[in-house]
């Protein structure tokens, strides 16, 4: 890229040819302020604040006027500070901008810019109207009365999220932020991202569980990683005290660019299911509290010394940390079962960042929207606005298929194929697969129509497969060499030996999302190790507490094959112990009895 020289108020500089006046400024450490402006979104130029002189005529917005060569641009004179100010007091003016009264107070860039440039008093009475509020939705609330019409929302919604939810409304003073055309919020296509709330320079679009517990400068800001899906978003946390005010994309991360999903900015926490916090055994059909030692002694017991690991296998959730899974490994040894298929049922061939590229998503049985949020946005941000197509195949209600006219179902496969040939670059895109498209989609990532391999001449078509995991850690667990091996069927049960008393062994499940204990294994004594005391986990024997998400750290391996690692952001109550420590307390427990044995 061309180099240009240009100046900012008489200093000599160089940019990019095609950057704009804001960009080489901000590049070379010059501040100009800004409102509707955003570094993740492209330039709109609608709010007027970055005005700066730039050669002759009216002043120029510097978002969005590139620089040309020999441009000598001024960002400070009087005229424009009083422009400026003319657009402060207009936006003061135009809506309720009583900032006592707001919970964005000392968070705000519209505050912030009134005492930067010295707003001391509205030269506009404040308008009168009060405009409405929308409070249905779970986790964001609405209040036109602080907007002011930047559009950041719209467009990140749009552009960045690929939503499309969002727009504006009216015309002039009336115009108002809608919602899939005036509905309500939480009966709209939203997915509930939190794209606009993270954009919003104003107390409009709020996180109702942050509001009123803290400004985001009181907060702790901890960059960590998404655990929720295997994507592995990069997340910016903040936490106050032992609290989480507030879940934003990392901008910054290469994975995710600042989008997230709902999965991980909302979802872990509004979990509402009861905390388990101490270790409860059943005794007489009831579960009584007792400490970490007897329950550990309790555990080690089934692990007898003359057995080792022996009439005990663990059956683990692929969200387990690549510690927590070596720790099992070392006290079950082979016998640590996952409960999903580890290994992709197709070779993969894609990375997320084929995403970027490819002209053509074949989306198989997965819905994007809801269970990999940030894939869905990836894809949608190119097909709606048509720069690839999406096929869709799906038997089930698909949130994607209100956005493409290529819907099949899996017996149409076929026909989704005849679409799909027709890209220059496909990106098949599958979790689950039936075996009734499993083979033909197998023979189809290796064979053009022509019987010509796909991608094997330069121009040659390309057909890659992006497969999405089951949990965010299923690739760790394959590469642990923890498959489901022939569980849950029979003979995999068939593994635990029974004792001579005739106990059929026990089974350890360890995982925050454990479901139908009793009916997975009878006839064996169950444990489980789990963060949450539910009805699912109740045909267990004994109960301990692990700590959620938020409350460990670890490794994990995403589905493009990282080593990525989430922080430990809360602290756990004092009877939560991580899967490892457990692990440790068996263990010891475990010597102890081996050595009063030898006594
Ligand atoms: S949105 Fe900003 S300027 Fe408006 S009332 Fe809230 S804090 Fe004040
Ligand atoms: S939460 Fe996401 S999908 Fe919903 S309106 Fe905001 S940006 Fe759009
Ligand atoms: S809701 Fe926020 S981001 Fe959207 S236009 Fe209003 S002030 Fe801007």
């Amino acid at each position: 890229m061309a180099l240009v020289k240009f100046k900012i108020d008489g200093e000599e500089l160089e940019a990019e040819e095609g950057k704009t006046i804001l960009q080489a400024a901000h590049e070379n450490g010059i501040d100009i302020p800004t409102l509707c402006d955003h570094a993740a979104l492209l330039p709109f130029g609608g709010c007027r604040m970055c005005v700066v002189q730039a050669g002759p005529g009216a002043l120029k917005p510097a978002c969005a006027t590139p620089i040309a060569p020999n441009m000598n641009v001024i960002t400070d004179s009087s005229e424009i500070r009083e422009a400026r100010m003319m657009v402060l007091q207009l936006l003061f003016g135009e809506r309720n901008h009583y900032c006592m009264y707001c919970e964005s107070t000392g968070q705000c860039e519209l505050q912030d810019l009134g005492y930067k440039l010295g707003l001391d008093h509205f030269e506009f009475f404040p308008y009168e109207k009060r405009f409405p509020e929308d409070v249905t939705h779970p986790y964001i609330l609405v209040d036109q009365n602080r907007c002011i019409l930047c559009r950041r929302c719209v467009r990140a919604c749009a552009d960045l999220g690929g939503h499309w939810v969002l727009g504006v409304k009216n015309r002039g003073y009336q115009s108002l932020i809608d919602i899939d055309m005036d509905a309500p919020f939480n009966n709209s296509s939203c997915t509930s991202c939190g794209l606009c709330v993270q954009v919003c320079p104003t107390g409009t679009l709020v996180d109702k569980r942050a509001s009123y517990l803290g400004r985001k400068d009181q907060a702790e800001m901890i960059l960590s990683r998404c655990d929720r899906c295997p994507v592995g978003c990069g997340l910016e946390v903040y936490r106050r005290s032992n609290y989480i005010l507030k879940i934003y994309g990392d901008w910054n991360c290469p994975t995710n660019g600042g989008v997230t999903c709902r999965l991980g900015r909302y979802a872990p926490l509004y979990d509402e299911r009861p905390r388990l916090t101490t270790p409860k055994l059943k005794e007489s059909g009831v579960w009584t509290p007792t400490s970490a030692e007897k329950a550990a002694q309790w555990m080690a017991g089934k692990l007898d010394a003359e057995h080792p690991a022996g009439g005990c296998l663990a059956v683990v959730e692929g969200s387990l940390s690549n510690e927590d899974l070596a720790a099992l490994k070392r006290l079950f040894g082979e016998r640590v079962f996952s409960l999903q298929d580890v290994i992709p049922p197709l070779p993969a061939t894609a990375k997320l960042q084929d995403l970027a590229d490819a002209d053509t998503y074949l989306v198989v049985g997965v819905d994007l929207n809801r269970e990999y949020g940030t894939v869905g946005s990836l894809i949608k941000r190119r097909t709606i606005p048509g720069a690839a197509k999406l096929v869709l195949v799906d038997d089930g209600f698909n949130s994607l298929a209100a956005t493409t006219d290529f819907v099949f179902t899996m017996k149409d496969l076929d026909g989704a194929l005849v679409e799909a040939r027709k890209g220059r670059k496909t990106v098949l895109i599958y979790s689950r697969l039936p075996e009734t498209v499993a083979e033909p989609l197998r023979s189809e990532s290796q064979f053009t129509p022509t019987n010509r391999k796909y991608g094997d001449s330069p121009g040659a078509p390309q057909f890659l497969t992006l497969f999405l995991p089951y949990e965010s850690n299923t690739l760790g667990l394959a590469q642990a060499g923890i498959g489901p091996g022939v569980w849950p069927s029979k003979s995999a049960l068939e593994r635990l030996p029974s004792s001579e008393a005739g106990s059929e062994g026990t089974v350890f499940f360890v995982g925050e999302n454990l479901r139908d204990l009793k009916s997975r294994v009878r006839g064996a004594t169950l444990v489980a190790l789990t963060p949450f005391e539910t009805d699912e986990v109740k045909a267990a024997d004994l109960i301990v507490p692990i700590p959620a998400v938020f409350e460990s750290e670890g490794s994990f391996v995403s589905m493009n094959g990282e080593l990525l690692r989430k922080e430990r952001i809360l602290e756990p109550g004092e009877g939560v112990r991580s899967v490892s420590a457990w692990v440790a307390l068996i263990e010891a427990q475990r010597l102890q009895s081996v050595v009063a044995k030898g006594k």
